[in-house]
């Protein structure tokens, strides 16, 4: 009799638990949900200003032709091409929520082009932190989505930039070969990017957690406000490439954050 109550007890623990499970499950995919729309509306609501700004810009040069000098004229249509980038940024995020597992538009495209326009969103922030961005060698041409790729770059010099306490902050882009299983049981050589700092580094246990959603390891008021978005984004855009990301680091030292496209 004593068995058999236990036994109940415990099938009553495993139902219980299942229950919690499938509840949870639930609560999970309504909050996914809930992001998409998210992202949906702050994509368009980003979309309008940012188009104004666009604008002015473009009025402030037209209605001040040959007043503005050619120093202040390069200004504005600085200004102008960086919001286009942001505009088209959001696009293909919008893009990318509405067809995330459909249509993505690659083309060859020289990754030093795509490389440039990230160190351009950066230069103010490569400015205030005095940081050196090393590119030992050019970038290859590639297949990708070049607008989201410019993305992984921008975030993970961000990042480099961002948790770095050095007094001589350099971050290095590059490309090495690596030789990996091609899942038939043979090997591939596949190119593998990187993004490498000086910075404070990024403790073993943490490497994967870094690309969770959300995850941040460092405290915002010392290194800056930050989403813990950034690394989730680049990893799902890495894996929409049929590449993939991973993190190598010593603790004060610095990190590497590498990635392939998938070939
Ligand atoms: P955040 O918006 O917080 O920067 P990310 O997703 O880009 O979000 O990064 C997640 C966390 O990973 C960061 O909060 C930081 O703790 C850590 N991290 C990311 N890049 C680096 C780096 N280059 N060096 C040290 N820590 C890093």
């Amino acid at each position: 009799e004593a068995a058999r109550r236990f036994r109940v007890a415990v099938l009553d623990v495993v139902v219980g638990h299942a229950e919690q499970v499938a509840k949870l499950n639930k609560e999970l995919e309504a909050h996914v949900e809930e992001l998409d729309a998210f992202a949906y509306v702050a994509s368009h609501d980003l979309k309008e200003p940012l188009r104004g700004i666009h604008n002015y810009a473009a009025f402030l040069i037209e209605d001040y032709q040959g007043k503005l000098g050619t120093d202040g004229e390069v200004k504005l249509r600085a200004m102008m091409r960086l919001s286009q980038r942001m505009e088209s940024l959001i696009e293909s995020l919008l893009h990318y929520s509405r067809t995330g597992r459909g249509e993505f538009v690659v083309r060859d495209k020289d990754l030093n082009a795509v490389l440039r326009g990230a160190r351009e969103m950066l230069q103010a922030r490569l400015q205030e932190t005095a940081a050196d961005l090393r590119v030992p060698r050019p970038l290859p041409t590639v297949r990708c989505e070049p607008v989201m790729v410019g993305e992984v770059f921008g975030n993970l010099i961000s990042n480099a930039l961002k948790y770095n306490d050095k007094p001589d902050k350099w971050v290095e882009v590059g490309y090495e070969g690596r030789t990996e299983p091609d899942g038939e049981g043979g090997t591939k050589s596949v190119t593998a990017f990187y993004v490498r700092d000086n910075g404070i580094g990024i403790p073993a246990k943490h490497h994967d957690a870094v690309f969770r959603i959300f995850k941040r390891l460092h405290a915002r008021d010392k290194f800056g406000g930050g989403t813990g978005a950034g690394l989730t984004i680049v990893k799902k855009v890495v894996e929409r490439h049929g590449g993939r990301i991973w993190v190598e680091s010593t603790e004060g030292e610095g990190t590497t954050f590498y990635f392939t496209l998938g070939g």
